[in-house]
């Protein structure tokens, strides 16, 4: 046996995740991921914002970027805070960059049973194949894909150091203006179309149902498979006669702690007391 070609299997500290968030969103969404599965995913977490909030930070243990980089949905804002979490995984040693949004529940252990497919020595860029609201972009006649933002991707750091020349440093801003795209979609364009490197798509990484409408329903037995989830999911875990979720509409709107209850039934939050 050739044991010098194997890889050691890929652990949850091998990967460095950004979210990218901002100010307005801390209270309610940054809240509800501290409460669930960022609780214990934290020590490799970044949240990139826009603004700085020391409660917040506390709360993540200082695990809060704040950039300069304005407060508002316009495209350069956004792509200049994507930017900053590249910057971010720049700085850090692990082997692969995920990028989530703040209305992402992220199922850590399948992450990583996800990336571990894939040789972190070579260029991978995984995620959720963007199509829409067509299935290809195009760059000067030139057709290019992206994995969509609000489902997560995540790439090598083999890649992101050849992605480091047009997305560090304020490079993403540019990328974003000269493919007249956003930012989740020059990513695309920088990876793709510019490096030529394959989009990897996984079926196991969901945005909202808006954007991917055939992947709106997931029923209970298909969820600890999943790696990804968005708010505006249907989880299946209303339309499931036979599975009553833990928690109500009214108390749990986004389902996540009913999801993450069936995940990890052992959290204090999933015990009766608190569910009731
Ligand atoms: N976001 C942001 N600044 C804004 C609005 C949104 O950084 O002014 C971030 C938000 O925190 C989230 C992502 O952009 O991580 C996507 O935003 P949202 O979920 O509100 O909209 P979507 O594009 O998914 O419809």
């Amino acid at each position: 046996i050739n044991t010098t070609s194997a890889r050691a299997p890929l652990s949850f500290e091998d990967i460095l995740i950004t979210i990218k968030t901002t100010k307005k969103n801390h209270e309610g969404r940054i809240n509800l991921l501290l409460d669930t599965w960022l609780k214990a995913a934290l020590p490799q977490v970044y949240l990139v914002t826009d603004e700085l909030d020391s409660l917040t930070s506390d709360k993540t243990n200082g695990h809060l970027v704040a950039t300069k980089c304005g407060n508002t949905y316009f495209r350069d804002h956004l792509c200049c805070k994507t930017g900053a979490e590249f910057d971010v995984f720049l700085e850090k040693p692990e082997k692969w960059w995920c990028h989530f949004d703040d209305d992402n529940y992220v199922n850590t252990e399948r992450l990583v049973a996800l990336l571990d497919n894939f040789n972190y020595s070579e260029s991978f860029y995984v995620g959720k194949r963007s199509r829409y609201p067509k299935d290809y972009m195009t760059y000067k006649g030139h057709p290019y894909v992206f994995g969509t933002g609000g489902a997560g991707y995540c790439v090598t750091r083999v890649l992101a150091q050849l992605m480091a020349l047009s997305v560090s440093q304020g490079g993403l801003v540019k990328a974003c203006q000269e493919s007249n795209a956003a930012d989740d979609c020059a990513i695309g364009y920088v990876v793709n179309y510019l490096l030529k490197v394959p989009l990897t798509e996984s079926q196991l990484m969901h945005s909202s149902p808006n954007y991917v409408p055939e992947q709106s329903e997931i029923y209970k037995q298909d969820l600890p498979k999943q790696v990804s989830f968005h708010y505006g999911i249907n989880l299946g875990l209303y339309k499931n006669e036979t599975f009553k979720p833990l928690f109500n509409k009214t108390e749990d709107p986004t389902g996540f702690y009913s999801l993450h209850c069936i995940l990890h039934p052992e959290d204090e939050i999933c015990s009766k007391d608190n569910a009731s």
